[in-house]
């Protein structure tokens, strides 16, 4: 059978598919030097594996207490040593990304500190952990201040702005590198070690932390080689590879991590405990796989910017621009093209391809949103997956796919639905 009729197979018609091919063909070399920072990445999680002499014992678990468990503990070495940082906490006891920043954020600031974002608006959910929406047990409940400087029009840091912005009181500044559910571009490593090396020479003592959520192996440098003291995700996205169940991250400077493990456990047991119960093997194995998934989301992301702005409409990032995380923003102007948009990723999932994803509303979020996801891992969003929070400007965020072909599936996918509903046509 011809790929042609597989894709039929699927519900693809063939002028959605030659449309697809012709984009396709355009891409070869930039998929080339995706590839390029996949090998290196995957050289660099082998390098920090055996440099770590990670074993066969690493990968089972403990229970309990989890006194020493060498696989948790040689794990965090490992990240430590990838990161080149200092130290490592790396747990599934760490439920989500939003519980690794807001234990990050929480652990090192006190009353009285104030907290800055210098590159605007942080993730909607972290609204509520800094108490920028009122919510029980924010920062803001316990005296912690905060102080935000937008980021200028055309994406740039308003420097001045910023400088005036750092007082007395600033602790800790929180610099998101992923554009989350903004349609701002994200931040290179690059840019944010500029920012960093700016606020250090205000004031030295301040914490930089970075929200490194989907950026992970991106690029050949994370923030922590610019000087971030804090660097902070999630484990169901990039760095997880698709097979950690769960788990997040903080790595950094030695203090910062301590301050995180006292107050993910608690004062007096810090790292001691946590047992790892039997999630070692995917969180290793997660690990080796994250820099070719990553490369592969990445893929399908460029395809979906290439196919969408060819049809009209406003993506960031741009057809051709460069990548520093991999989600991909499409404005589509109507709630309803965003629904037909979720429901067509949903349609090319292996997992639940039959349900039909609809606005709900979610916690930590201050609008409906709809959500498609058929993840082997619950909410994965490293797996093929679409949001849209139904606001204006009814903006789609497309992220993932563990492999290309799948995230090259769901992208058909979508703008098939697209055609059915009568909201675009292609010749
Ligand atoms: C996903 C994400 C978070 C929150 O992570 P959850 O695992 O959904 O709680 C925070 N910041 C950014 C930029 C993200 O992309």
């Amino acid at each position: 059978m011809e790929i042609k009729e597989m894709y039929q197979n699927l519900g693809i018609q063939e002028n959605v598919y030659q449309f697809g091919e012709e984009i396709l063909r355009k891409l070869e070399e930039r998929f080339q030097k995706i590839d390029q920072t996949a090998e290196y990445n995957q050289l660099k999680v082998v390098h920090a594996m055996q440099t770590n002499r990670v074993s066969e014992a690493c990968l089972l678990g403990t229970t309990g207490y989890g006194y020493n468990d060498i696989g948790r503990d040689t794990l965090e070495a490992v990240y430590a040593s990838l990161f080149h940082a200092e130290d490592a906490l790396v747990r599934p006891q760490i439920t989500c990304g939003t519980h690794a920043l807001a234990l990050a954020l929480m652990s090192n600031l006190r009353p009285g500190d104030e907290l800055l974002s210098p590159v605007g608006k942080p993730y909607d959910t972290l609204e509520e952990v800094i108490g920028i929406r009122e919510s029980k047990g924010s920062l803001r409940e316990y005296g912690i201040t905060y102080k935000q400087v937008d980021l200028l029009p055309e994406g740039a840091f308003d420097y001045e702005a910023i400088k005036n912005a750092i007082g007395e009181k600033t602790k800790l500044v929180t610099i998101q590198r992923s554009k989350g559910y903004q349609t701002r571009p994200t931040l290179s490593v690059k840019q944010i070690g500029e920012l960093i090396t700016f606020i250090k020479n205000i004031k030295p003592e301040i914490l930089c932390m970075v929200d490194n959520c989907y950026g992970e192996f991106v690029e050949t440098i994370e923030p922590t080689d610019v000087g971030a003291d804090m660097v902070v995700g999630s484990l169901i996205k990039n760095p997880g590879g698709g097979l950690a169940p769960i788990g997040g991250y903080i790595v950094g400077k030695k203090e910062c991590v301590e301050n995180a493990a006292f107050r993910l456990t608690s004062p007096g047991l810090g790292k001691e405990v946590g047992a790892s119960l039997g999630v070692m093997s995917s969180f290793y194995e997660g690990l080796f796989l994250a820099p070719t998934v990553t490369a592969s989301a990445l893929k399908g992301a460029i395809f979906a910017a290439n196919i969408y702005e060819k049809l009209g409409f406003a993506v960031v990032p741009n057809s051709t621009e460069s990548r520093h995380d991999i989600i991909q923003a499409v404005t589509l102007g109507k709630p309803e093209s965003v629904v037909a948009f979720c429901k067509g990723i949903q349609a090319a999932a292996s997992v639940d391809s039959f349900v039909s994803p609809e606005p709900w509303a979610m916690p930590g979020y201050d609008s409906d949103v709809i959500m498609a996801a058929g993840a082997f891992v619950s909410g994965s969003s490293i797996e093929l997956s679409a949001d849209g929070p139904i606001k204006p400007p009814y903006v789609v965020y497309f992220q993932g796919g563990l492999t290309f072909p799948h995230a090259k599936l769901g992208i058909l996918k979508s703008l098939q639905a697209l055609v059915d509903a009568g909201l675009i046509s292609i010749k």
